[in-house]
This record gives C-alpha cells, structure tokens and sequence, in this order.
C-alpha cells in the first residue's frame, strides 16, 4: 500500500482486553499494566448511560470515537449498525490517510462478515484466528495465537503497521463459564503476559529508537461476580483505559475518561486533525487540568 502521506515516526498500538475488572487490579500480578500506570495512566471510564455494558457495542464505541447513537451497535449482533459512515479507526486511517493498519483477533463480529459484522471492514491487514471451540480452554489457545501473530507483524518492518488493534477474548469467556473467581484471575494474568510480549515485539522493531509509540490498553465492561454482564451495575459499567506515550504526562491525573477517547487519542497521537465532518464524541487524552485541544494544538492539518 502506498501512502499519500510522508509517514512519520508515530505509531499507535491499541489492545483490547474483553471484560476485565478493574477492581480485581490491584490483588493480580499483571507487570505490564503496572508499567502503564508508571509511565502513564490507567483510570476508570464508565460505560454511559445510552450504552448497553456488552462486548459489541462498547467495542464500536472504543475503534470509532463515536457513541451508540451514531455507530448503532446495540448489541453482540452489529446488524442495522452505521460503520459505514462511522468506522473505526483502522478502516478510516487506512482508506482516509494511505496509513498501514492492522487487526487482528478472535470474536468473529470483530473481523467476519458475520453476526452483523465486522466492526474492522477493512484495515490493512486483518488477522482473524478462529477459536476452536466456544470454551475458557479453546480462548485461550485463540488469544495465545492472536498474540503470536500480532508480535510477527508488530515486530516486521516489512509490515509496519501505523496503527494496531489486538483483540484477547479469553478472560471474558473465562468468565462467562466459571465466574469471577481463581481461573478468571489467572487469565487475566495471563492476558497481562500477553500484552508483554506484544510490548517486546514493539521493542524489537529495528527502527524502534527512531519511533515514537503510544500504547493504550483499554477493557470493554466488567463482570458480576457469579459472571455476566449487560447490566447497569457498578461491576458491569466500570471499565478502564490505560496508556503511554508522547503527551501523555506519567503521573499526572488524566481528565474523566469516555470510550470514545481512545480513537480521538489514536488520530491525535498519529498527528491527524479529525475532520469535523467525523463528528467524533471522544477527546485526546488530556491531564486533568489542560484544556481539551492542548494535545493536538502542534497537529498538522490533513
Ligand atoms: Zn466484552
């Protein structure tokens, strides 16, 4: 693929953890997200009012930047949805901008032509490996493949992929099937080593020094404890955003966090100025006291 646009030093790795509470954080052993909270943030976002606390649209919501009024994915089927006019952002980087892009990953409204799908119509490249069976095990062995693949093609220069989505499904179904109890925590852990080898794979890019990353790992809802969700509690509404990366200030208290933010900070982090025309509803990520366009006040217009 050619690109319209010189490519500069940016690049945006984006991963997607299904259904993972943020309140069972701080008992886990998850290194690589600790790192994140170090070398940036991770903060609660509520899933708001008009948006039912299930994978499909909160997914839409997160890889668009807008809300369910717009992309109208109601539910884990996509049917009668607006990605057309609304699509994420791998899809738009990579028909708007000339951007290489990526996704990859193993629920099948994500990536097929399937349940109403796919959420990602078209990056780049697209990566879809089918879990064998509909069972904590069989996710596990479809995350594990996922990722192995997702770290061939961060790491390749060959690819180089401007902008990335990695999908873990695992704790999710863990989850859904046994609850939240020992072996969904351990497979959150085991998502967190996940992440880590992606990370690597960053690392190991042979043009890395002269590159500048930003990361955000981003969970769609909670859980209750006995599993599930699609509810309005507190367990189900609470999800999270973590990130690093140029602009974002480690320490420093980030402004109250919306799903739509994490496909604002994905163009702003790659230097692009949405057009208003996009209508997004998200924001850059911002410190909790810096006005909303600080972060892409150096932006250059395309
Ligand atoms: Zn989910």
């Amino acid at each position: 693929m050619s690109s319209r646009w010189p490519v500069g030093p940016r690049r945006v790795l984006v991963v997607g953890i299904d259904g993972v509470r943020l309140d069972l954080l701080p008992e886990l052993r998850t290194p690589h997200l600790d790192s994140f909270a170090a070398e940036g943030f991770l903060a609660p976002v509520q899933v708001d009012e008009a948006t039912p606390t299930m994978s499909g649209p909160c997914w839409a919501t997160i890889t668009t930047g807008v809300g369910v009024a717009k992309h109208g994915v109601l539910g884990n089927h996509l049917g009668g949805n607006r990605l057309d006019v609304f699509p994420d952002f791998t899809t738009r980087l990579a028909a708007v901008h000339g951007r290489r892009t990526f996704a990859a990953g193993g629920w099948e409204p994500l990536f097929l032509a399937r349940s109403g799908g796919p959420l990602f119509a078209a990056p780049g490249r697209l990566s879809y490996i089918a879990p064998l069976e509909d069972t904590p095990e069989a996710w596990e062995v479809c995350d594990e493949r996922v990722t192995a693949e997702a770290a061939y093609v961060l790491g390749s220069s060959d690819d180089d992929p401007q902008a990335s989505f990695v999908y873990l499904g695992a704790v999710d179904e863990t989850a859904h099937f046994l609850g939240c109890g020992e072996e969904y925590r351990r497979s959150i852990e085991t998502a967190d080593q996940r992440l880590g080898r992606l990370l690597a794979a960053v690392r190991s890019r042979p043009g890395y020094a002269g590159e500048e990353w930003t990361v955000i790992v981003v969970t769609d809802h909670g859980h209750l404890d006995q599993g599930g969700h699609g509810g309005r509690t507190d367990l189900e509404r609470t999800a999270w955003i973590a990130a690093s990366g140029p602009g974002i200030t480690p320490g420093a208290p980030v402004a109250p966090l919306h799903h739509t933010d994490v496909a604002a900070h994905v163009y702003a982090a790659l230097e692009i100025v949405p057009d208003p025309h996009w209508t997004l509803d998200g924001r850059p990520f911002r410190p909790a006291a810096e006005p909303a366009r600080a972060l892409v006040s150096s932006a250059v217009p395309v």
